[in-house]
């Protein structure tokens, strides 16, 4: 973009963003807890997904105070299924250091917001332009798109010298005093018009600025670096039923992958550990550390569950607890739960695909 485009640059996207932004419910308000919440909801999940988790998360914890003094079992029930729990754990942490070190007044300035624990460089940006309209560029992965095809970059915009070229142009053509609009615009103009794959040109406010668009590279662009496989990870778990009790469930540490949430007990297999050897090691370790005994009751079935950086296949023995039983005395790790009562338990999204298997594959409990 030559200087001149810059400067009409912000005018026609502004103009366009008037009539053509989505009236998404967090831009009905200027609260900054719940501009907060839409922009930790909105990482690495979808704006259909995020509106429906938005609803319910505001109904549910309608102040910074009601966040802050829930339990967080009650938070992560309110976040089940939707990934990335750390962000829920986060959430309420914050919430609780507004309270005690910020009088209960949410920070204004990037660099504040970043003392806040799961408030990264980007999420302070957004939230003190979009809440407070502080004069700060925002870029996330539509913004990154988008930047790279009307400069034509033809390097991966996850390259670290390509984030600090895109963002000394952010500082470039952000109009003073109109952050708000300006970064709510480009990310919506990556989300609806300048789409991954092909984009709209067509109907494109700022297309007469578009490198990519005068060079014919808008379906190249942006440039992806090779990404390395996948790892997947062998897992063992065992569903127990107790007649009567119902099935038996564990929580995991509440600090890391999950922390918190409810799963069936199991154990990691080695990669070429068969499934009769984890099956013994299964049994001896439910045993051992669990204190519930228990006896195999079938072939085992698989479930297949991604996340961000790993697959897990997972090897699901049903189990009876022994006599009938299995618990010995007070679990120290885990409980007996009711089908019925599951749904009032945050659970992994693996605990979720096993229920539905097991659903499948025997009558209830
Ligand atoms: Fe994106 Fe096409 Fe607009 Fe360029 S002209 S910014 S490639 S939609």
């Amino acid at each position: 973009m030559t200087p001149e485009q810059e400067c009409r640059f912000a005018d026609d996207l502004l103009a366009w963003y008037r009539k053509a932004r989505r009236p998404l419910p967090w831009r009905r308000t200027r609260d900054p807890y719940r501009i907060w919440i839409s922009e930790i909801l909105l990482q690495q999940t979808r704006v259909e997904t995020a509106t429906a988790y938005y609803q319910s998360f505001i109904e549910r914890f309608p102040s910074l105070q009601t966040l802050a003094e829930a339990d967080m079992e009650s938070v992560l029930q309110v976040w089940q299924g939707l990934g990335y729990y750390g962000r829920a754990r986060n959430l309420q942490r914050a919430a609780r250091t507004v309270l005690e070190q910020f009088n209960g007044k949410i920070p204004r300035e990037p660099a504040s917001l970043m003392e806040l624990p799961g408030i990264g460089p980007y999420t302070a940006a957004a939230v003190a332009s979009i809440a407070f309209n502080r004069d700060v560029f925002t870029i996330d992965g539509n913004v990154k798109r988008v930047l790279s095809r009307l400069y034509a970059i033809r390097r991966d915009p996850e390259l670290p010298a390509v984030r600090k070229r895109q963002e000394a142009i952010g500082k470039r053509i952000l109009p003073q005093g109109k952050a708000r609009n300006f970064n709510q615009a480009m990310m919506e103009l990556g989300a609806l018009v300048c789409k991954p794959g092909r984009p709209l040109c067509a109907d494109c406010p700022v297309s007469s600025a578009c490198s990519a668009l005068e060079k014919g590279l808008t379906d190249r662009l942006p440039v992806r670096s090779p990404k390395p496989a996948i790892p997947v990870r062998k897992r063992a778990v065992a569903a127990i039923r107790n007649r009567g009790a119902g099935l038996f469930f564990v929580r995991r540490p509440p600090e890391g992958l999950l922390g918190g949430l409810w799963e069936f007990p199991g154990l990691d297999l080695k990669s070429r550990e068969s499934g009769k050897r984890g099956l013994g090691r299964l049994l001896l370790s439910l045993e051992n550390r669990i204190r519930v005994e228990a006896v195999s009751a079938g072939r085992p079935f698989s479930v297949q569950h991604s996340y961000s950086h790993f697959q897990e296949q997972i090897y699901v023995y049903r189990c009876q607890g022994k006599n009938g039983k299995g618990g010995r005395g007070k679990n120290p790790t885990g409980r007996w739960i009711h089908p019925r009562n599951i749904e009032n338990i945050p659970i992994t999204g693996a605990t979720r695909k096993i229920l539905r298997g097991l659903e499948l594959k025997q009558p209830p409990v």
